[in-house]
């Protein structure tokens, strides 16, 4: 990894564990994510599983919303997600067909995620068979501020972090070296992903051509 991004890449988990930390405070679990590109953020987030009672509001999902009404997806293959978690399946779900382009996460989930337990965030074959619908395999980093992230949990609950660790629910990524990151580079795009990219942009070029003619007519 360049020094660059990983610098980056270390101040963008740092947000993420500052996040989880917010929404400790706000009665939720500790999960944050942010969405940027050279250090800029897009979008961020935090669960909102508790307060909405709604089991499907993860930090992941709710940033993916935000990010793509503000760029659209054909632009989030070149964004990072952060995460201090690794995503889960439906989150993972989420980010290949979001076409995020990289992933990174701090600590990973054996049980529940959507790389160590399932493997969506890897998975060649939907991209292949799909192309119209998942962007490529995503270069995937794991181990960004590890340390950080275990320690906001065990400040969020002591006593929970101690049975999460016995049962091996969330763990420092294996493979360790280089400071104990672990990169996955990100597969090449087919050619069904570059002709998905052009109809995506026509689409979006016809759109905003249309967009006045639809104002005018709401007024009549
Ligand atoms: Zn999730």
């Amino acid at each position: 990894m360049d020094s660059l991004l990983e610098k980056n890449d270390k101040a963008m988990m740092a947000r993420c564990v500052e996040l989880s930390r917010i929404a400790v405070g706000k009665g939720e679990y500790p999960f944050g994510t942010v969405i940027a590109l050279d250090g800029q953020i897009l979008a961020e987030a935090i669960n909102h599983t508790v307060r909405d009672g709604d089991v499907t509001r993860h930090a992941e999902v709710i940033a993916l919303s935000q990010a793509q009404k503000a760029i659209g997806r054909e632009q989030l293959r070149h964004y990072t997600l952060y995460t201090n978690i690794e995503p889960c399946a439906m989150c993972s779900y989420c980010i290949r067909e979001a076409w995020i382009g990289r992933v990174v996460y701090a600590l990973s989930s054996p049980v529940m995620g959507g790389f160590s337990k399932w493997n969506i965030l890897r998975d060649d074959d939907i991209s292949g068979r799909m192309p119209q619908i998942f962007a490529n395999v995503p270069e995937v980093v794991s181990g960004v501020l590890a340390r950080e992230a275990q320690q906001a949990w065990r400040d969020w609950n002591p006593l929970a972090w101690q049975m999460i660790k016995l049962r091996g629910l969330l763990t420092e990524p294996p493979c360790p070296y280089h400071d104990h990151v672990h990169v996955r580079p990100a597969h090449s795009r087919s050619l069904w992903h570059y002709l998905q990219i052009l109809l995506e942009r026509t689409r979006q070029s016809r759109v905003e051509t249309q967009a006045p003619d639809a104002q005018e007519n709401s007024h009549l």
